[in-house]
């Protein structure tokens, strides 16, 4: 069977977000942490069989230029030795880069190595408030240059003008804008723009987007390239495209086994409501102080020992969410970096002991940490499945740890999620 479409997504949680949105509409998807070891050219991942889109996760949204291009490369050619017929190259939603890239090289490279001429640029998730008029990206109603985008610390996007952004990105090509009178004109007005555009000499152009229907517009008109670049939302469009309606096989996953757990390492405001509901509920709680942890003692054995009798009532927490001025404490004490390398490495030891102890359900919060536990765990690919809230699906995934049946796993980023969340996500697998 030939994969309907190959996703390389900038970082982890954008790569789960975009895999989210693709079952949502139909679409079977499995989510690869980084480009599997294989040569280009080699024969198709026999495992990969059974899927629709495979999104590759790579962490190259602020990696340096040369090796953004070089990792975004090897994916696409991966991803096109499994028969990908189309390449999206997932960006984030407020197109999160900065003069020199990410997104303007890594897609020319892209654009260049599938041997295509033009592909539609747009960021609009109009969902999540992201949309773009006039090739302007507001997020919610702000413009992006007015957000909190602007004092970013890595990426500060201070030009709301993504035609304007992409051009100082490219090194060769030419970005020209489909706007909302094209849209307004359907499939038949956006084809005919891209065609002028090309005409013109245009390689990319930011499409303006502002509903969801803009979103599936842009989806058909695009059916024939080779390359889009995208936020998540374009996704929503593209799985009708091959005849796939939304429907619960999409999302289905093996089913559930074992034991309940939570490992939380993030301490934003969603993630501090979500384990307070959880202890004010009488949810099983165990906190790692970063302090103690410092001073040497091994409190990720003492968790996993608290843990263990417990684990057969389950589910049981395990955090180091704390609210912002203990953070800062911690942070005054220890150093930012060193703080959260501590709470990572001990989180990530946390996981792959629950997991050894039985533990087949496990809810991660905190993307770094999710990033940590996921690595510690040997974990290269998950199957995406059911939405427990936007963003954040349940996922089946193989680890050394887990022995073959494999287990549950949830990543939750940070400000994601109800205050419910922990107890829902179990419920939902049937606990
Ligand atoms: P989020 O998705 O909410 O940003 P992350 O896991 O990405 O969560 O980041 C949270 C960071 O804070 C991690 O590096 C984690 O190790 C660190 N951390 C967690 N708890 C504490 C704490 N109590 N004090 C200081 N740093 C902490």
């Amino acid at each position: 069977m030939t994969l309907l479409l190959g996703c390389i997504a900038d970082d982890f949680t954008g790569a789960t977000d975009l895999a989210n949105n693709l079952v949502r509409a139909g679409m079977r998807v499995t989510q690869l942490i980084g480009v599997p070891g294989a040569s280009p050219g080699a024969s198709p991942d026999a495992s990969m069989t059974d899927v629709d889109a495979v999104v590759v996760a790579l962490k190259s949204r602020t990696a340096p230029v040369a090796e953004a291009v070089q990792q975004s490369l090897a994916a696409s050619r991966w991803l096109c030795a499994q028969g990908a017929g189309q390449i999206y190259f997932k960006v984030c939603s407020t197109f999160d880069s900065t003069p020199r890239g990410n997104i303007g090289p890594a897609a020319e490279a892209l654009l260049a190595d599938l041997g295509a001429d033009f592909a539609i640029v747009t960021p609009a998730f109009p969902e999540n408030g992201r949309t773009v008029f006039k090739g302007h990206l507001f997020v919610g109603d702000q413009l992006l240059s007015d957000s909190s985008m602007r004092q970013h610390p890595l990426t500060p996007m201070t030009d709301s003008n993504l035609v304007r952004v992409l051009q100082a990105q490219l090194a060769h090509g030419t970005c020209g804008l489909i706007d909302h009178r094209a849209l307004a004109r359907g499939v038949a007005g956006v084809t005919e723009r891209i065609e002028v555009l090309r005409l013109e000499g245009c390689n990319f152009a930011i499409a303006d987007a502002t509903t969801d229907d803009d979103l599936r517009i842009l989806a058909r008109a695009a059916a024939g390239l080779r390359l889009v670049v995208a936020g998540s939302g374009l996704a929503i469009g593209i799985p009708a495209l091959h005849g796939l309606a939304p429907n619960a096989q999409a999302a289905q996953l093996p089913p559930a086994t074992g034991a309940c757990a939570i490992v939380s390492g993030s301490c934003s405001a969603a993630t501090n409501t979500q384990v307070a509901a959880f202890i004010a509920a009488g949810g099983d709680a165990f906190a790692l102080d970063p302090l103690r942890l410092a001073g040497g003692e091994d409190l990720a054995a003492q968790a996993l020992a608290w843990a263990a009798p417990r684990l057969p009532k389950g589910p049981v927490l395990v955090y180091a969410t704390a609210e912002a001025a203990a953070v800062r404490a911690v942070q005054a004490a220890l150093g930012a970096e060193r703080a959260g390398a501590l709470v990572e490495a001990a989180l990530a030891r946390v996981a792959v002991g629950l997991v050894q102890g039985g533990v087949r359900q496990l809810l991660v919060a905190g993307g770094e940490t999710s990033g940590a536990c996921v690595q510690a765990l040997g974990i290269e690919r998950m199957r995406i499945g059911p939405q427990i809230d936007p963003g954040v699906p349940w996922c089946h995934a193989a680890s050394a740890a887990s022995g073959p049946q494999g287990l549950h796993l949830a990543l939750k980023s940070g400000n994601f999620g109800a205050p419910d969340f922990f107890h829902r996500a179990f419920a939902m697998l049937g606990r």
